[in-house]
Formats: structure tokens, C-alpha cells, sequence
């Protein structure tokens, strides 16, 4: 049987344990990290949702900062987990968010996301979300609402501005893993 992918998930603060969930669903091993030591030997990293003023001080105050912009395999954020990953935080991404940019008269929604694959859309819930504001010339769009991006991969890095952690769907943790997969692949 094919080893599983060991895939990290920063557990700070936020939706750490319903990522773990969803990666032990799709037969993936989920290993929490909370000190720059635990990314070792892991085939990527999820850093989740929750609140990104937060997460920023915490990871400083355990030099995950440091230690997450050092770490070469795929890495997905979601939500807040997607600005901490920006051009203005860790600098991983060569994108600019806009944090709360849907309003709070709209601060939480579902809507539905055509991934462009040729599949039914995909349920997306949006929590207080940001979305994707600038982008350089790597990043990729993948899903749009009201023509604002907030589903995007480059290169190593997919980042969706809901919560995919949060729903039935698994395609986009899916997708992730695929990513992981052709990164090791690449390693082999
Ligand atoms: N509004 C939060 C922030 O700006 C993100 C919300 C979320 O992750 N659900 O950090």
C-alpha cells in the first residue's frame, strides 16, 4: 500500500481539527504543528481559517514564521490561513488580500463555485472572509464570486478564501493533495 502523505496542519488557533478530519477522510496522515521542529519530514502544510491577527503574533512568538517561510513543499491556506500567506504577511504568495471584503451586512454566506472543471458547483462557505485583491503573474484563478477571486493556486501554494473544511465536498483538499503528490513526485 502506497504510504500516506504526512501533511501538517498549523494548530495556533482556528479550524485546525476540522482540516485533520477531512485530510484522515481521504486516507492522508494529519500532523498538528505548533513548533517550527513538527514541520520536519512532512510532504505540506494547511494553515487554517480562524482569526489572522492572531495567527500572525502566535506563529512570531514560535518562530513559525520563520520556520513556515523556509518550508519548501506545498502549502494551503484557507481564509485567514490565506492572508497570513500574502504578499503584506509572510510573503509566500505574490497576491494582496482584502481581510472582511465581503461586508459585514453579508459577513457569512454559502455560495456556489464552478471550479470550472466541468463538475457540479461547489458549495463554499464564507466566514468573515477576505478575498484575493492583486495578483501577480504566477497565480492562477480558479474560482471566482462576483468576480472576485477567492479560490488561487501558484506554483506550490493553493489559497481559498472559505472554508472547504467545513462541508461534505472534499474536491479541494483533493486538489491539494494532488498538488503534494506531484511535488513529491518531482523530489522522487
Ligand atoms: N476575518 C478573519 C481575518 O481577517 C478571517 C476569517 C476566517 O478565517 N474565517 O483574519
Amino acid at each position: 500500500m502506497e504510504k500516506p502523505l504526512r501533511i501538517g496542519v498549523l494548530a495556533v488557533q482556528g479550524n485546525f481539527r476540522e482540516h485533520a478530519a477531512m485530510l484522515r477522510r481521504l486516507g492522508a496522515e494529519p500532523v498538528e504543528v505548533r513548533l517550527p521542529g513538527e514541520l520536519e519530514g512532512l510532504d505540506g502544510l494547511i494553515v487554517p481559517g480562524g482569526e489572522s491577527t492572531a495567527i500572525g503574533r502566535l506563529m512570531a512568538l514560535y518562530g513559525l514564521d520563520d520556520a513556515v517561510q523556509a518550508f519548501d513543499r506545498p502549502i494551503f491556506g484557507t481564509c485567514a490561513g490565506m492572508i497570513v500567506l500574502d504578499r503584506d504577511h509572510l510573503g509566500l504568495g505574490d497576491y494582496r488580500v482584502r481581510r472582511n471584503a465581503f461586508g459585514r451586512q453579508v459577513a457569512s454566506f454559502e455560495a456556489d463555485l464552478d471550479l470550472g472543471d466541468g463538475e457540479a458547483p461547489l458549495r463554499a462557505v464564507f466566514i468573515r472572509a477576505p478575498w484575493i485583491e492583486e495578483v501577480g503573474p504566477g497565480v492562477e484563478i480558479l474560482a471566482e464570486v462576483d468576480g472576485h477571486p477567492v479560490l488561487a493556486r501558484q506554483g506550490r501554494l493553493l489559497v481559498a478564501a472559505f472554508h472547504p473544511e467545513l462541508t461534505d465536498d472534499t474536491r479541494i483538499h483533493e486538489l491539494f493533495l494532488n498538488q503534494v503528490r506531484e511535488a513529491a513526485g518531482v523530489r522522487a
